[in-house]
């Protein structure tokens, strides 16, 4: 490893920034050369700020949502073309890098009830006049991407969201699937869950609807009246069993390039074994009325104009799904800034660019703010700005399916990626409301810097500021704390690759929580819609472009990467009392000791490195080396995995934070001891729990070194 001597002339320029009653330190270390970090963030800012900036947001997302530009359209590949030539345009280094994955779309679909009346599923979502986009061609239709081929006639069964907890209530009432199709509504689970649950029970075949009291008339007025979701609408969507791997199915933990070895179907572990379709509450409403058997409980009601009941039958259904099983090619957009000081320490940034259909809001209104950013990073560019550390802009295909894109980049850059990622910073889907940020708890306290720094839109303070009134307004104040707490990451979009396959810290940035909608992975998330309902001005697209750049900036030019660990050190320790409250049955105990005692580690580590940290900015000396306190501080979040992984799915090697087994895109915080605890498997919970101890004692080893170099020694 290359050492490197920080001399006297770069002194340190710490900027210590003490809210009345917080301890939130940012050091900005600045060189004393023309590189000054906080005057390039300002230039950075106004460039943000100039006249007609919302505009350059809309017209990114007119353009890219314009047609359907699902994988293996001709508006997908177009797409990515033309993101990398803006890309080019600014001056970035950009390129498209190819894989090729399995893809399947629909041949065939049918959905009729046969008994007690027919009833023939449209399976169609109609154009509408308020919405040219609508009526689109290329658009995929309604489907589930990966269920299981199959025609299967039999008799309905409704499981509610179709969670395990629904099929103990069913137990209960003596009802049984097996032989029998479930038909689950949205919502409490991600839908890949659904089928995957109804076919451990032993049903045939599983049908997700949309109850209009998720996102229908039950929350507001219908498109195009309103925001929510019509009685057309349907939510496509993947149910590839992403919880045992994301990406590419036939390639699992290896890049799929043009001639990479491949699994036949058979052999993949992810591909759903019965059919699946998605429908609209119209096409529910004829089925589940239909249905007699025991009403259902209480919570089990949706909002449609009937009495809910079980099953099973009489409604007898017949359900065919044949998908065309094709590999098609997706197209990574990867744009490089190289570092002036650290070229091979990246920062990376990105953001999904394919759609279920136009996708205006999912991934576009994410993708668009992206696009914003490295639009300005090249105006600094020429204005003269290096970022010391390489930044990378990453718009991924293939997201959809089941985050093909980024997690074959992952793995087919895997070696390159431990050594030189610093930190990966995702969005997707962003509205209006308030800043939302999930991730490494070894960064919130820089989240909490970032936010600091940037304005709400509406005026009042900073979007932290914003953010945590709201908190108090809705009576969530947090014990003593009064910085914004992030949440943990579970799946759903791109970071799951770079986090829990390769442990790198990542963030997740966004807008959200005023308005709704229901327009999700159907046909009329446009456009139209968006700018009617959603962030209209696009001030908060920009204002998330400014948290975003602004991370990425001070990411890269940081002297001392801003990770730290006290509040890591704290938010695990929660994770172990909650562990510890798990139920169990009397007499079963699982001892939670070793995780205790190396949580006290962690926390004596963790304030070991603040007490070396503030020492370094009350006395301004600078540290003699601090690249490799750096590349210690970065490795950090590896120090998270175990190489084994997680029981019964080894890909997942994250040991804090994973995507639940049975909750999909719901995380589960150490999820080794939980779920075994959840499962009631005493002997796993007890060899997780040392799994676990272990992990964490790796960490503070790490930040007891990063301490040590912190202080010189
Ligand atoms: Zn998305």
């Amino acid at each position: 490893m290359r050492s490197r001597k920080i001399g006297r002339a770069l002194a340190l320029t710490i900027v210590m920034t003490l809210a009345a009653d917080t301890t939130f330190i940012s050091i900005k270390a600045t060189a004393a050369q023309n590189n000054d970090e906080s005057t390039w963030e300002e230039k950075f800012r106004a460039i943000l700020k100039k006249e007609g900036q919302a505009d350059k947001i809309k017209e990114t997302m007119r353009t890219l949502s314009s047609e359907p530009h699902h994988v293996g359209s001709a508006a997908d590949k177009r797409n990515a073309e033309w993101i990398r030539d803006q890309m080019k345009s600014w001056g970035l280094d950009a390129t498209i890098e190819e894989f090729d994955v399995l893809f399947p779309t629909p041949k065939e679909r049918v959905l009729e009830l046969t008994e007690p009346e027919k009833y023939q599923a449209k399976l169609k979502e109609p154009a509408i006049p308020e919405d040219p986009d609508s009526g689109d061609e290329n658009q995929l239709p309604t489907y589930n991407a990966y269920s299981g081929d199959g025609e299967v006639t039999a008799q309905l069964v409704y499981v509610n969201y179709g969670v395990p907890a629904d099929y103990e209530q069913l137990a209960k009432m003596g009802v049984d699937v097996k032989g029998k199709i479930a038909i689950a509504r949205y919502g409490a689970s991600w839908r890949g869950i659904k089928p995957k649950v109804a076919y451990e029970h032993g049903a045939v075949g599983c049908l997700i609807y949309s109850d209009p009291k998720e996102d229908g008339y039950y929350q507001g007025d219908v498109y195009p009246k309103g925001p929510y979701r019509n009685e057309n609408g349907a939510q496509r969507g993947s149910v590839m069993d992403m919880p045992i791997h994301p990406g590419d199915p036939l390639t699992p933990g290896w890049g799929a390039t043009k001639n990479a070895r491949r699994l036949s179907r058979d052999e993949a572990k992810t591909l759903m074994k019965i059919p699946v379709l998605p429908i609209s509450y119209g096409d529910a409403l004829p089925l589940l009325k239909s249905l007699g058997g025991q009403v259902v409980p209480e919570s089990w009601r949706g909002a449609l104009p009937i009495t809910y009941h079980v099953g099973p039958g009489p409604a007898t259904v017949r359900l065919k799904v044949v998908s065309d099983w094709n590999i098609r090619t997706i197209y990574n957009v990867v744009a490089r800034i190289a570092g002036r000081d650290y070229p091979d320490e990246w920062i990376i940034r990105g953001n999904h660019h394919d759609a279920w259909v136009n996708g205006a809001d999912d991934p576009v209104s994410g993708m668009a703010v992206l696009m914003e950013e490295a639009r300005a990073f090249g105006e600094l560019l020429k204005q003269g700005w290096r970022p010391r550390r390489t930044i990378i802009f990453c718009a991924w295909d293939g997201e959809e399916p089941g985050l093909l894109g980024s997690t074959e980049w992952v793995e087919q850059h895997a070696e390159e990626l431990m050594r030189k990622a610093v930190v990966y910073i995702n969005s997707d889907s962003t509205g209006k409301g308030w800043f939302n940020a999930s991730g490494s708890h070894t960064l919130e306290r820089f989240v909490n810097d970032v936010a600091r720094s940037v304005n709400d839109p509406k005026g009042k303070g900073s979007i932290l500021d914003a953010a945590l009134s709201r908190r108090s307004a809705q009576g969530r104040d947090d014990g003593e704390r009064r910085d914004m707490r992030i949440g943990a990451l579970g799946s759903g979009s791109d970071y799951t690759a770079f986090i829990d396959h390769l442990g790198i810290a990542s963030l997740n940035l966004g807008f959200g929580g005023e308005g709704g909608g229901g327009i999700y992975h159907s046909i009329y998330d446009s456009f139209a819609w968006y700018t009617r309902f959603s962030d209209t001005t696009f001030e908060y697209g920009l204002t998330l472009a400014q948290a975003a750049g602004l991370a990425v900036m001070r990411l890269a030019d940081a002297r001392i990467l801003p990770f730290e660990f006290t509040n890591f050190s704290e938010t695990v320790g929660g994770y172990v009392d909650e562990i510890a409250k798990l139920p169990k049955p009397p007499g079963q105990e699982v001892d939670v000791a070793p995780l205790r005692k190396s949580v006290n580690r962690l926390k004596q580590a963790a304030d070991e490195y603040d007490r070396a940290l503030r020492s370094v900015v009350n006395t301004g000396a600078a540290p003699g080396d601090t690249k490799e306190l750096n590349a210690l501080l970065y490795q950090s979040e590896r120090k998270l995995l175990s190489e084994a992984g997680l029981p019964r799915r080894e890909w997942f090697k994250h040991q804090i934070y994973a995507p639940g087994f049975y909750t999909g895109y719901g995380v589960k915080t150490l999820p080794g001891a939980r779920e075994a605890i959840e499962q009631k498997n005493w002997a796993e919970a007890v060899e997780q729990v040392k799994v676990i101890s272990r992990t964490l004692d790796a960490m503070s080893s790490q930040i007891e070194a990063a301490a040590r170099k912190l202080r010189g020694q």
